[in-house]
């Protein structure tokens, strides 16, 4: 077995993310959990307010599940040096600084095709480079990416405990065409400061202008909408600390084709508004790696595979697709959907209990299927 990296040393990009329930239950049982969990920042609950009024207009908590079930917030950096540990510790050989360009099949075996030459003969191909993989024509029904029109700049920041809470994602929204973000994600090291990840949604076309008008411009805007961001502004001294992401949404229909399978961002990609990209990627990867234990033949693996993953993907790329323009999009009606109707549905029971279990991942229970469900989790009877 190898790994491949276009980067000449593996690192990460970006700024932190959510691992829900379903990917803390992965790397639980991989040994990784109490690792994640001494570097990240537990998080129990999400909560939105109108940046006008002042009104909460979201408020999402963990706790309808049961006492323990949470999720941890986590500096990108934390997570990726966690599992290139495990992978180094395993003793799994890296190329790095290998760009993967295309896949070439003969004699029933696969290879890699890179810029800087070819490697292989492989039984199978597992792709995991993310959205914009060249592998993807590769799958039996290949898919193409579709641009959202709103991506998000994204920094981090020194945690600031005065008018946040450490215990949730706070965001703060003007209709749907603004909304900023601060998230609790610990450290990245044991011995390093608390950090939160930052960001603003913005369309990426007009990332060019906000940077022309300069950095005051921007902090000032923000300050506007939020003016307890001051201190995390103040740690931002140019663009140069913010990343641009960019959205795009595919799903493969069948995360597989011949001799090689599809896992994380290059099976399924979206928004990250509801927090659950990298843990469908662990959830993909727990699923192919039982798959393989289990079956007879690679192809019949496959199979599994795709069958084990088929109705959760669908769902949470159907659920992303759909909530999106409620958070980020230029209407006027979809926001104030979210804010009158929702905002006073979401306290309905069984609505808290059911929210809840969508942002933790586990509707149509993922973890059942995979046994991977852990004493905390097994409080969830989705
Ligand atoms: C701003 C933002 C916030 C997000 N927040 C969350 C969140 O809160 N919770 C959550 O679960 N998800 C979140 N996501 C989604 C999450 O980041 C992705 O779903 C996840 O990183 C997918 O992992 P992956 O391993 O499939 O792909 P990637 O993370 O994209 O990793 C791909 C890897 O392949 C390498 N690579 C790429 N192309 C090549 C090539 N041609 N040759 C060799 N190597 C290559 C890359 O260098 C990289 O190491 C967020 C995404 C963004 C952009």
């Amino acid at each position: 077995m190898r790994l491949f990296e276009r980067f000449e040393t593996p690192r990460p990009l970006g700024s932190g993310l959510m691992l829900q329930p379903t990917g803390l239950a992965v790397l639980e049982a991989l040994g990784l959990y109490p690792e994640i969990a001494a570097l990240g920042s537990r998080v129990d609950r999400l909560i939105g307010t109108d940046a006008r009024s002042g009104r909460v207009v979201l408020d999402v908590g963990y706790r309808p599940l049961g006492r323990e079930v949470h999720a941890v917030a986590v500096h990108r950096a934390a997570l990726f040096n966690v599992l290139h540990d495990a992978v180094v510790a395993a003793g799994l050989p890296i190329r790095t600084g290998f760009t993967i360009e295309a896949l070439e099949r003969s004699g029933g075996k696969q290879w890699l095709r890179a810029s800087q030459g070819l490697e292989g003969p492989f039984d199978l191909v597992v792709d995991a480079l993310g959205s914009a993989s060249p592998l993807k024509v590769d799958a039996k029904v290949p898919s193409r990416a579709r641009p959202l029109t709103f991506g998000a700049i994204w920094g981090t920041v020194p945690w600031v405990d005065r008018g946040f809470r450490r215990d949730a994602l706070m965001q703060r929204y003007r209709k749907a065409s603004v909304m900023i973000g601060v998230l609790p994600v610990g450290r990245q090291r044991r011995d390093g400061p608390e950090l939160a990840a930052f960001f603003w949604s913005l369309k990426p076309e007009s990332f060019e202008t906000l940077q022309a008008a300069g950095i005051d411009s921007w902090r000032s805007q923000v300050l506007e909408h939020w003016p307890e961001t001051a201190p995390h502004l103040q740690a931002i001294r140019g663009f140069e600390e913010m990343t641009l992401a960019r959205y795009a949404h595919h799903t493969l229909q069948v995360p597989a084709g011949e001799g090689i399978a599809f896992i994380g961002d290059s099976a399924h990609a979206t928004s990250p508004q509801l927090g659950q990209g990298a843990n469908m990627a662990l959830l993909d990867a727990a699923a192919l790696a039982g798959a393989l234990a289990e079956a007879g033949s690679i192809d019949d693996a496959l199979g599994e595979y795709a069958r084990l993953r088929r109705w959760h993907v669908r769902l949470y790329q159907l659920l992303s697709l759909t909530l999106t323009p409620f958070y980020q999009s230029d209407g006027q009606v979809l926001p104030l959907v979210r804010d009158v109707l929702v905002s006073a549905i979401a306290r309905v029971p069984p609505v808290p209990w059911l929210l809840a279990a969508m942002v933790s991942g586990q509707l149509l229970s993922p973890l059942k299927a995979l046994q991977l469900e852990t004493e905390s989790l097994r409080e969830v009877a989705v």
